[in-house]
């Protein structure tokens, strides 16, 4: 280990991965919480118990899960599938609106949604009418159809930005936008907040550990320290990103504008104006990452209060969960890009894969923001996400829980302390692994899903109250068990 520097650094200044050692440290210290006055020995007592009932109740998935450890590893298709609470994962058969089956046949009430891929709800019919007359015409060409204007042009009057480019995923969308932020800038640097997550964008794998700059946990084999590229501070603090911009060598800050990958961590009152300005004043673009909320409303938070982002980035549900992204830009930065840029090196830039802007994409793009992601859908789930709220806070008063829940538009989650955390380390501090891995369970095991690793329930248009109401059932009745 490098002197000086907690984060272990081998000597040409390449990150290691995370030792096992330090690993198992952490998990400790997050079982150790004291955030909450949850008796540990009967919270392990029940988690014996739920875990017995998911296998039991298991038998199809548990025999997929064995079988798939031969060719998978870990037995799942993506290794974070190996992360859900109740020791395999449930295997699905099919999904249709706010609900999904299992192979053993179980129906859940799906509060997961695809971490935000399925907001839509599952299969919406536009989105497969769509599906159907398009990849009947062909899926991909290397070349525009009329959709990609259609849908440049709703982006364009929903978020306000004049430019838009496609392509599959909202990290390649982050991942463009910082490299134009780096060409018309002539920086290096992005800036990012503590506890942040933009996919895996190499930049913002990064964490402060006590006020150290270093490659966040779990980060493997990234290309150099994160240190080197990056400036991370916390969210809602305006004096470290003045001194940080100072410097004027940061080509962009890469924001959500709402934190909700370290529970619901919202802006202080003209937090974000503030910001606007410091960006402006220090010659930084800003880059808006809307992925996850666009929850907020048809125009995401940016549209709801009258954001100015020089970039903005929108994924996961607007092709109603098939690959698709989309990145937008003001005048200026497209203007500055086509002034450094030759269409002749246009194929060579590091910019765009060969399946961006495909046809299939951009018909369901096209679809779900004409039919799906309306207004009027967002008028039914906020409400819906309102009810949520109220009722989680209900339980959390009546069994004196120190719990709270936050909400941002149909999007609610709640946490393990009663104080709305400021910032990404103060969200991090209330994390409680074993507790929450015992609410998803328990929750599982009343057919519910939960966002996985936090306790996020998000809401789509085909979501009912009475699903809000299955939920709440089950939340009670953990905090019965946990209590008394
Ligand atoms: N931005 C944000 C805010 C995210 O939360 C995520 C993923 N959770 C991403 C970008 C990356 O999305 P994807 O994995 O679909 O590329």
């Amino acid at each position: 280990m490098v002197q000086g520097s907690p984060w272990p650094l081998t000597p040409f200044g390449i990150v290691e991965a995370l030792r096992p050692r330090e690993a198992k440290r952490n998990v400790m210290k997050a079982q150790l919480s004291t955030a909450n006055p949850v008796d540990r020995t009967r919270l392990r007592a029940l988690m014996l118990r739920e875990e017995r009932r998911f296998v039991e109740d298991h038998p199809k998935s548990k025999a997929l899960f064995q079988r798939a450890q031969q060719s998978l590893l870990r037995g799942v298709p993506m290794n974070w599938m190996a992360k859900w609470a109740g020791g395999f994962p449930v295997f699905v058969a099919e999904a249709r609106g706010a609900h999904f089956t299992d192979v053993d046949g179980r129906e859940y009430v799906d509060l997961c949604l695809g971490d935000t891929g399925a907001m839509t709800g599952h299969a919406p019919e536009p989105a497969l009418r769509a599906l159907e007359e398009q990849a009947r015409r062909g899926i991909t060409f290397m070349l525009p159809t009329e959709n990609a204007i259609w849908v440049g042009e709703e982006l364009k009057r929903r978020f306000g930005l004049p430019y838009w480019q496609f392509c599959l995923t909202a990290t390649d969308a982050n991942r463009f936008s910082i490299r134009l932020a780096r060409a018309v800038t002539g920086r290096n640097l992005v800036l990012v907040f503590n506890h942040c997550f933009h996919g895996t964008v190499d930049e913002s794998f990064i964490a402060l550990r006590d006020g150290v700059p270093g490659p966040r946990r779990g980060n493997l084999g990234p290309p150099v320290n994160p240190a080197i590229t990056t400036r991370v501070i916390e969210f809602n603090d305006l004096d470290a990103l003045e001194r940080t911009l100072a410097s004027r060598d940061v080509a962009c800050v890469l924001m959500e504008p709402v934190m909700t990958n370290a529970g619901i961590v919202h802006p202080e009152p003209g937090y974000h104006e503030a910001l606007r300005a410091l960006a402006h004043k220090y010659e930084t673009l800003l880059i808006i990452d809307e992925t996850h909320t666009i929850c907020a409303g048809p125009a995401g938070y940016t549209g709801g209060h009258g954001l100015k982002p020089d970039l903005f980035v929108l994924g996961k549900p607007m092709a109603s969960g098939l690959p698709a992204a989309a990145y937008g830009f003001t005048e200026e930065v497209g203007n500055r890009v086509l002034e450094r840029t030759e269409v002749d090196d246009c194929d060579t830039s590091g910019i765009g894969g060969t399946l961006s802007g495909n046809a299939l994409s951009l018909a369901l793009m096209r679809a779900t923001l004409e039919h799906v992601l309306t207004p009027a859908a967002f008028a039914h789930m906020i409400p819906l996400s309102e009810r949520f709220q109220q009722a989680v806070e209900d339980a959390i008063r009546e069994f004196a829980m120190n719990w709270h829940v936050a909400r941002l538009g149909c999007r609610a989650e709640y946490l393990f302390t009663d104080t709305p955390p400021h910032n990404g380390a103060e969200a991090a501090a209330n994390m409680d692994f074993e507790l929450s891995r015992f609410m998803h369970l328990y929750a599982l095991n009343r057919n519910i899903l939960l966002t996985p690793f936090h306790n996020m329930a998000l809401m789509s248009p085909a979501t009912t109250q009475a699903d809000i109401d299955q939920h709440t059932h089950a939340f009670r009745d953990a905090l019965k068990d946990l209590t008394t």
